[in-house]
């Protein structure tokens, strides 16, 4: 079996540097290259954490694509440059495999019909972590009963958006199913603005942002008389390489976008 070649772009960032870690170690993955902001030109071995871990730094987008053949980029760095890079990968034949949070609807689309243009995979996954996916996949089979549902998430203060990738994406889905509803009482007022979180779909998001914390999202349910909470808590940037790992594999199979990674897990 021939070995998937990847990229991974942002490989000293929290998530990029799991994911050098998980390609490294797994066997049918081969690392062909990083992209970074600085470095370029040397071996990636040669960089504090990495020792032992082969592969050339690239900074440039097309100097990294045009000269490491490469199957698959990983990319998780920043929502601008993901976009970007997302984008230039697909021109060079490459399938981008996006962590990266933030994309708006606008990117998404674009992407969509590069993807088909191309017919090549593309995964865009707000969430790799598969309990997260089960998260989301029974807060949206619990919408279906309950149309009043607050939907807190809580992260690290390193974090760049809000509200997460995890929480817009837990809402469409919930969206899907639920009778729209606005929620909370039909004079409330705001006396401090921001304080009843942000209005999607007539949902309410909070967005929590703590040093300590990694990825944590609860979705509360209401209903006379009871409640129920659907949570899920990410520890470590290790929870999220098994869901990377299986969408590396996944973009290899298909010729499409697709968005969240509840869509690959039965
Ligand atoms: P981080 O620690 O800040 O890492 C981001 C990395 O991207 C940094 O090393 C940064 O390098 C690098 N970078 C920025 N611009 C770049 C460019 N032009 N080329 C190459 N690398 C570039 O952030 P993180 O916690 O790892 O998170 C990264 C992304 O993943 C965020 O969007 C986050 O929300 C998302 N995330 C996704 C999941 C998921 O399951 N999908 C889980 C957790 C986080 P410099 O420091 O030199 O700028």
């Amino acid at each position: 079996m021939n070995k998937i070649k990847v990229i991974v772009a942002g490989p000293r960032g929290r998530m990029g540097h799991e994911a050098v870690k998980l390609v490294h170690n797994t066997d049918h993955f081969e690392l062909s290259a990083v992209l970074d902001t600085k470095y370029n030109g040397m071996n990636l071995s040669e960089i504090e954490g990495f020792t032992g871990i082969e592969a050339p730094v690239f900074t440039d987008i097309d100097e990294c694509f045009s000269s490491a053949e490469a199957d698959v980029l990983i990319d998780l760095t920043t929502p601008v440059v993901g976009m970007k890079h997302a984008v230039k990968a697909l021109e060079y034949n490459i399938r981008p495999v996006v962590g990266t949070t933030g994309f708006t609807k606008n990117d998404l689309e674009t992407l969509e019909r590069l993807t088909a243009e191309k017919e090549l995979g593309c995964i865009i996954a707000p969430n790799f972590a598969i309990g997260a996916i089960l998260m989301m996949k029974f807060s949206q089979m619990a919408a279906k009963y309950f149309e009043d549902v607050e939907i807190l998430e809580l992260h690290h203060d390193q974090k760049l958006d809000a509200p997460s990738g995890t929480a817009v994406k837990t809402a469409e889905m919930i969206s899907k199913v639920r009778k729209y509803k606005k929620q909370g009482h039909h004079e409330e007022k705001e006396t401090i603005p921001g304080a009843r979180g942000a209005d999607m779909d007539g949902m309410r998001i909070h967005s929590v942002r703590l040093p300590g914390l990694v990825a944590h999202q609860q979705v509360m349910f209401g209903m006379e008389g009871q409640q129920l909470t659907i949570r899920h808590d990410s520890f470590n940037r290790a929870s999220f390489m098994s869901g990377v790992k299986l969408a590396v594999e996944e973009a290899m199979k298909i010729n499409v976008l697709v968005y969240g990674l509840e869509n690959i897990i039965e």
